[in-house]
C-alpha cells in the first residue's frame, strides 16, 4: 500500500516539469496564433487606408477629363467639321485644347469612324486619316452614348485611356468627339510606391500596375471564346495576356506565384475596374514570432527564478532540519547521560541502602555478640592463667574461634561506625607503612617478594587515618590470597602523586579479575573464597570508605596477569 502511493508521488514529480512544459508551448502557440491575428488586422487596416488613398489617385486621374469629350462634341466648328468639312483651324484648335487639358491627343471622327480632325496632325505618326471604327468607345457613341476604354493604341503603340461622346445633328449621332488620356504619369506613379498595387478591367486583365511584369496579364485563364472577344476590341495590340498564377482565397488571403499575400481589392465607379492591394504576410509571422520568442524568453528567466527562489528555500529549509536534527542529537545526547547517571544513582542507592540495612544489622551483631565474645575471651584468659588450660589443645581451639569471631565483629563494625568521624589531614606514606607493618610477617617469612615505591615528599590527604589503612590492609590481603598458589608470588605497591590526585596502585601476580568489574567486585557478600575464609565484604568495606574521602576505587587485569587495584584520593593542597 505504501509502495503503491510512493509510486504515485514519484510519477507526479516525473509529470509535473513534462505537464508545465506542455502547457507553455501551448500558450505560446495561443500566444502566435492571437499575435497573428492581431498583427494580421493592423496590417489589413493599414493597407485598407492605402488602398482608398489609391483607389481615389486612380480614379481622380481617369476622370479628370470626363468632361472634355462632350465639351468638344458640343463645339460648333467640331459640329460643321462632321457635318460639312472641317475648318483649316480645327486641328490647331484641338491642339490648344490638348496641350491645356494635358491630354494625349483630342480628335474627331465622322459617322464611318474614319479620324477628320486631330490634336497630334504634326506628329508622325499621327491618328489623321485613320479608321478606329472597330473601338468599342466609337461604336457606343455613334449609339449616342459616352464611353471609355483602356487600349494601347494601335497607331502610337501607346497605352491609353480614352473617352468618347457623340457629335449630335437634331438628336443623332452624326460624328464621335475622343479625347486620349495619357496613362504614363500614372503608371509611373505606381511603380515608384514600392507598393504591390495592380488595376485590372472587367475582362480580369491588368491595365495598370506597380510592376511592369504583371501589365498585360490575366487574372484566370480565358476560353477561346472569351479570348476572341476581347481579340476583336484590339485593346492590347499583340499582348498574349498569359495567366499570372493568381489565386483568390478567402479571407484576405491570395497566392501570387505560389506566395501568400494579403489581399484587398476595391472596384472603381466608373470605368469598371478592380484595384488591387497586396501586402507581404511574412513581417506580420516575424512580428508574432518575436513577440512569441520574447514570452518564451520571460517565461523561461520566471521559471529560472523560481528555481532559484525553490532551491534557496528548499537549502534554507534543509539547513534548518540538519539544525533541528543536531539539536535533537544532543537533547537524545543529554537524556542518554542523564539516564546513565540517573542508573547509576538507582545502583548507588541499592548500594548504600545494602550497607545502611547491613550497617545496622551489623551494630546490633557486634553489640550482641561483643559481650559473649569478651566473656569467652576472659574465661579462656582466667584458664590459662590458672593453668587449666585442657591437654587435648580444646582450649586453643577454642581461642582460634573467638580470635576469628572477634575478627568478623571487628569487619563488622566498619559498618556500623559512624562516617566521617576523626576527619584530618593524613600523610599518605604513613598509613600505607601503617598497613605493611601488619604483613611484616607474611613477607618476612614467605617467598613473596614485596616491592614498594612512595616518593620522598608528604602526600597529604584529608580523612581517617585507621580507615583508610583498613582500605590498603584489604587491598593487600586480597593481593596475597590471591597470589598463594601462584609459582611467581609478587605485589608491587606504588604511591605517586599527579594533577593534585594520589594515585595509590597495588599490582599481583595472582589469576587476575577473570573480566570483573569494580562495581561487581565491591557488592557485598560478593566473593569467590569459601565459606569461613572470604565474607564478600572487603571491597564493599573499601569502596564505601573511599567514596566517603571523596576519592576512587577502580580494578582492572593486567596484561602480563594478576590484577591492579588503584586508589585515587584528593590531595590537601597547602592552605586548604
Ligand atoms: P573476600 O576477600 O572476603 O572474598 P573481598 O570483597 O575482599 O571479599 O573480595 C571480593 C572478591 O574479589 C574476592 O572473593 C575475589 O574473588 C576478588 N578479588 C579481590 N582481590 C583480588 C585480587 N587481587 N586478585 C583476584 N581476585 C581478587
Amino acid at each position: 500500500m505504501k509502495l503503491k502511493i510512493d509510486t504515485t508521488k514519484s510519477q507526479i514529480h516525473v509529470k509535473k516539469p513534462l505537464f508545465l512544459f506542455v502547457a507553455a508551448c501551448m500558450i505560446l502557440a495561443v500566444l502566435f496564433y492571437g499575435a497573428t491575428s492581431v498583427f494580421r488586422t493592423l496590417e489589413l487596416s493599414q493597407s485598407e487606408a492605402k488602398l482608398s488613398l489609391y483607389e481615389t489617385t486612380i480614379e481622380n486621374e481617369l476622370r479628370r477629363l470626363d468632361y472634355l469629350p462632350v465639351v468638344v462634341a458640343d463645339k460648333l466648328d467640331v459640329f460643321n467639321a462632321v457635318r460639312y468639312s472641317p475648318s483649316e483651324d480645327l486641328n490647331q484648335e484641338l491642339l490648344n485644347l490638348s496641350r491645356d487639358a494635358r491630354a494625349e491627343a483630342i480628335y474627331i471622327m465622322n459617322a464611318q469612324g474614319v479620324t477628320i480632325a486631330t490634336s497630334n496632325f504634326k506628329d508622325t505618326p499621327n491618328f489623321m486619316g485613320k479608321n478606329y471604327g472597330f473601338r468599342p468607345y466609337f461604336k457606343k457613341a455613334m449609339q449616342g452614348q459616352r464611353a471609355g476604354l483602356f487600349a494601347i493604341g494601335v497607331t502610337t503603340l501607346r497605352p491609353g485611356y480614352f473617352l468618347s461622346a457623340p457629335i449630335f445633328d437634331l438628336g443623332k449621332p452624326i460624328g464621335v468627339a475622343v479625347v486620349k488620356l495619357d496613362l504614363t504619369s500614372l503608371t509611373n506613379t505606381l511603380e515608384q510606391t514600392n507598393e504591390m498595387i495592380f488595376v485590372s478591367n472587367s475582362d480580369d486583365v491588368i491595365v495598370l500596375s506597380s510592376r511592369p511584369v504583371w501589365r498585360y496579364r490575366a487574372l484566370r485563364e480565358f476560353t477561346d471564346i472569351e479570348r476572341k472577344k476581347i481579340d476583336k476590341k484590339r485593346q492590347f495590340d499583340t499582348q498574349d495576356l498569359s495567366f499570372l498564377d493568381w489565386d483568390v482565397r478567402s479571407d484576405n488571403v491570395a497566392f501570387l506565384g505560389g506566395r501568400e499575400f494579403l489581399s484587398l481589392e476595391v472596384a472603381l465607379k466608373a470605368p469598371a475596374w478592380t484595384v488591387h492591394y497586396l501586402g507581404d504576410t511574412s513581417p506580420i509571422r516575424e512580428r508574432a514570432l518575436l513577440v512569441v520568442a520574447v514570452t518564451a524568453g520571460l517565461m523561461a528567466l520566471s521559471a529560472l527564478a523560481f528555481l532559484l527562489m525553490r532551491s534557496g528555500r528548499l537549502r534554507r529549509a534543509l539547513s534548518a532540519s540538519q539544525e533541528d536534527r543536531k539539536r535533537l542529537q544532543r537533547e537524545i545526547e543529554v537524556r542518554r547521560q542523564a539516564e546513565r547517571r540517573l542508573t547509576h544513582a538507582q545502583e548507588e542507592l541499592k548500594r548504600s541502602s545494602k550497607l545502611a540495612a547491613l550497617g545496622q544489622l551489623a551494630a546490633s551483631v557486634t553489640h550482641e555478640l561483643g559481650q559473649p565474645i569478651s566473656a569467652m575471651k576472659n574465661y579462656l584468659a582466667a584458664e590459662e592463667i590458672a593453668g587449666d588450660a585442657p591437654q587435648s589443645g580444646l582450649g586453643r581451639q577454642l581461642s582460634q574461634i573467638v580470635v576469628r569471631m572477634e575478627n568478623i565483629t571487628k569487619q563488622l563494625r566498619f559498618f556500623a561506625s559512624d562516617r566521617g568521624e576523626d576527619m584530618a589531614p593524613v600523610i599518605l606514606q604513613n598509613v600505607v607503612r601503617g598497613a605493611l607493618g601488619l604483613f611484616k610477617h607474611d613477607f618476612e617469612e614467605t617467598t613473596i617478594k614485596q616491592i614498594t615505591q612512595m616518593p620522598t615528599h608528604d602526600i597529604l590527604v584529608f580523612g581517617n587515618q585507621q580507615r583508610l589503612e583498613q582500605v590498603i590492609i584489604n587491598v593487600i590481603r586480597n593481593a596475597i590470597m590471591a597470589i598463594e598458589d601462584r609459582p611467581k608470588r609478587r605485589i608491587m605497591i606504588d604511591l605517586s602523586e599527579t594533577g593534585g590526585k594520589a594515585v595509590l596502585s597495588v599490582i599481583d601476580t595472582g589469576a587476575g579479575l577473570g573480566g570483573q568489574t569494580i562495581e561487581q567486585l565491591s557488592e557485598p557478600f560478593h566473593t569467590t573464597r569459601s565459606s569461613g575464609v572470604g565474607m564478600g565484604l572487603g571491597l564493599a568495606i573499601s569502596a564505601s570508605i573511599i567514596q566517603e574521602h571523596g576519592g576512587s576505587l577502580t580494578a582492572k587485569d593486567v596484561q602480563t596477569g594478576g590484577a591492579e587495584f588503584i586508589i585515587t584520593l584528593d590531595v590537601l593542597q597547602n592552605g586548604s
